[in-house]
Formats: structure tokens, C-alpha cells, sequence
């Protein structure tokens, strides 16, 4: 009894100074809200309204210290490392607190480096997953917490959980790997038909579908006509496909193939390769296999990596494709920003990624295909590798 009246007249006089706040604060002409708990609150609103617009333009401190998470698969490969540090570069600069990890291919270790962002109060996840399907009940149990997750460079699948999703044209990408092999086949090994074996990404990652759907919307009316042959008859996805993009397992696969195929006289004219990674386990096999000189296959890649950006410029590799990181962080960081605003992101995209669940919306960006004649332009002048990253 004696408890519930001191515990009325706390509430009425944290009233009575709630309201003297409230009164002097509208005194002053501003828009605070009549529902904040706290003395405090409106102060502070005030204060971020007031700023001058000048150093809001330039600061842009829209993130107040807020937590944000972002899960990266793996530093074995440049690509991820550009992109991370990207991304925690421009949420930094904007104020917000940025935790960064990497789960280096394994999958558990991915899922629980998420649980923990979501325990240490994560605002927004972003993620770019191993494997797209396996983090579902991870998703749930963000979403149950009110956070936004936004798919990074691979689509999340099977959860209704993911609000937007940045990445490139991926479709484009396999379109653009295949009419490069093409060009190549045509510019160095003469008149045809071509002999090529072909290559697809890890099959649970979701763009490794879309690269390799674009790559067969140009290789299937050449193998139909007799263009382009594929001796090892290892035509479908599932045949070909290299699981975590291991350049190893490529290796294998290359070696395995050459063996059973090309030991009589057969020449091998192209390989379709969906990563510089495995680009490279790949012209290890041919090299192993005797194919130098004129007789390396045309072998195309992904990511503009300095390694193989190298083996361009020595005539090993044909081609590969620059998919600017930089911009896809901005993107990413955008939507970021966006979100925690209560704005709309910026979308371009709103048919093409269904993960199963649902439509994601999503901002596609372009990618570009390097081969020797345009990578300085493409790659150094835009200041994406320096010469001495390729030295
Ligand atoms: C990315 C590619 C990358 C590959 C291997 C894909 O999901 O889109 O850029 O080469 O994963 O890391």
C-alpha cells in the first residue's frame, strides 16, 4: 500500500517535469514529439534538427553510434576483403558502429557469427551468405528482433526475412563471361568448330544459377549448331558445378577431364570459367596438361583480381569481370542508411531475384568485361588495382 503511493506520486511528479519539457520545449517552436518518456529525448532531437546544413552535408552523421552487422563469407578470395572494408569505411564515416566478420566458408561458423549480431543488438544485418538457404531460421529470429537484413551480392533464399538485396546484373555476368569466351575463340583459334569444356560456381550459392544461365543464353544456340562442342558431354549445372568455388576442386576437375578426353589429339579450344579463383586451378590443369604457348585454351573469370589480372596481361587468361565492389558497398551502405532512416532505399530491380518466398527488391549494378586491351582503363585508371598490385 505504502509502496503503490510512493510510486504514484513519482509517477506525478515525472509528470508534472514531463510536461514542464514538453511546454518550454514547443515554447521554443519545435516539432517534438508529445510521447518521448524522457527529458532528454526531445533535447536531443532538437539539437540533430538544428544543425547547421552545411556540416550535416559534409558529415552525414546519420548513424549515432548505431550497431550494424556485416557478414562476410570469406577473406580466401579479394574480392570479399574490398568489399568489407568498403562497406565499414562508409558506415564509419557516417557514425555508425560497424562489426565486420568473416566466416571463412564454413557455414555453422557463419550462422553463429549472425546469432551474435543479432544478441549484441544489431540495427541492420547485412550478409552475404555462403550458403543462401541455411540461414532462414537465423533470419526469423533477426526479424522477431525488429532488424533489417539485406542481402549482399547473393540473394538470401527461402525467407521472407530479407528486405532488399544489392548486387550486380548476375544473369549479365554469365552472358558476358560466355560472349568473351566466344570473342576469344573467334580472335585466337581460328575458324571453329570449338572444343570447350564449362564450369559453374558453387551450387549453393544462388548467383552461381544466374552466371551460369546467362552463360548457356549465349553457349546453347552454338552447341546446337555444332559451333561449339563440349567433348566431355558435362553440359548441366549440376555436372558442372564447383562446390564453395574451391580452385582446387576446379584443378580436378580440369585434370580429370583433359585425361579422359583430350589424350588423343583433341585440342582443347575454351574454358567457360565463373571466377578468376578457379580460372586459375584450371590453367594450372592445362599447363600440367603440356597446353602453353598458343595452345593455352581461352579461359575466362570473374572479380578483376590482381592474379589474374596478371595472367591477362601475359596472354594465360583471356578475360575476366570487373564488377566495381566500391560501388556495390555504396549501394549496400545506402540502403543501410536508407532503412534506418525510414526511407526507401533506392531500388532498380523488382522481377528478376524470387528466393522462393518472395520477390526481393533490389538495386542491380553493371558489370564489365576486362581483357587485355581495355584492363587499364577498366581496372587501373579506375583506381580498382594499382600497378603495383599487378607487378
Ligand atoms: C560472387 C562472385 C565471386 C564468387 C566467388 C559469387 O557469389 O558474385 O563475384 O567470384 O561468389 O567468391
Amino acid at each position: 500500500m505504502e509502496r503503490n503511493k510512493w510510486g504514484l506520486r513519482k509517477v506525478v511528479s515525472l509528470l508534472v517535469v514531463l510536461a514542464l519539457a514538453v511546454s518550454m520545449f514547443t515554447a521554443c517552436g519545435s516539432k517534438a514529439g508529445t510521447t518521448d518518456t524522457t527529458k532528454t529525448e526531445p533535447t536531443k532531437a532538437a539539437a540533430t534538427e538544428t544543425q547547421p546544413t552545411k556540416a550535416a552535408a559534409t558529415a552525414e552523421q546519420t548513424g549515432s553510434g548505431q550497431y550494424i552487422g556485416i557478414a562476410m563469407p570469406t577473406q580466401s578470395s579479394e574480392r570479399w576483403i574490398k568489399d568489407g572494408a568498403a562497406m565499414k569505411e562508409i558506415l564509419e564515416s557516417k557514425g555508425y558502429t560497424v562489426d565486420l566478420q568473416y566466416a571463412e566458408d564454413d557455414i555453422p561458423t557463419q550462422k553463429s557469427q549472425i546469432e551474435n549480431m543479432i544478441t549484441k543488438g544489431a540495427k541492420v544485418l547485412v550478409i552475404a551468405s555462403i550458403d543462401g538457404s541455411t540461414l532462414s531460421d537465423t533470419l526469423d529470429a533477426a526479424a522477431a528482433e525488429g532488424i533489417k537484413v539485406i542481402s549482399y551480392d547473393r540473394l538470401l533464399v527461402n525467407t521472407d526475412a530479407v528486405s532488399y538485396y544489392a548486387t550486380f546484373d548476375n544473369r549479365r555476368v554469365g552472358q558476358q563471361q560466355a560472349q568473351s569466351l566466344v570473342d576469344g575463340l573467334k580472335a585466337l583459334k581460328g575458324e571453329g568448330p570449338y572444343n570447350i569444356e564449362l564450369f559453374a560456381g558453387s551450387p549453393d550459392d544462388t548467383n552461381s544459377f544466374y552466371f551460369f544461365q546467362g552463360a548457356m543464353d549465349v553457349l546453347q544456340p552454338l552447341i546446337d549448331d555444332g559451333t561449339i562442342v563440349v567433348p566431355s558431354g558435362q553440359v548441366s549445372q549440376d555436372e558442372v558445378g564447383t562446390l564453395r568455388w574451391d580452385g582446387a576442386v576446379a584443378q580436378a576437375r580440369m585434370d580429370a577431364i583433359l585425361a579422359a578426353n583430350y589424350t588423343d589429339g583433341k585440342t582443347l579450344h575454351g574454358v567457360l570459367s565463373p571466377y578468376d579463383g578457379l580460372s586459375r586451378g584450371i590453367l594450372s590443369a592445362t599447363t600440367a596438361f603440356g597446353l602453353t604457348g598458343s595452345d593455352i585454351p581461352v579461359v575466362t573469370g570473374q572479380d578483376a583480381e590482381a592474379a589474374s589480372i596478371k595472367l591477362i596481361v601475359s596472354g594465360d587468361q583471356y578475360s575476366t569481370i570487373l564488377k566495381d565492389t566500391r560501388e556495390l558497398a555504396k549501394v549496400a551502405a545506402g540502403m543501410v542508411d536508407a532503412v534506418l532512416s525510414g526511407k526507401e532505399p533506392e531500388i532498380n530491380d523488382t522481377e528478376t531475384y524470387n528466393n522462393n518466398v518472395k520477390i526481393v527488391p533490389s538495386y542491380l549494378l553493371e558489370p564489365f568485361i576486362v581483357t587485355k586491351d581495355n584492363y587499364k582503363e577498366l581496372v587501373i585508371d579506375s583506381g580498382y588495382l594499382t600497378e603495383a598490385d599487378i607487378k
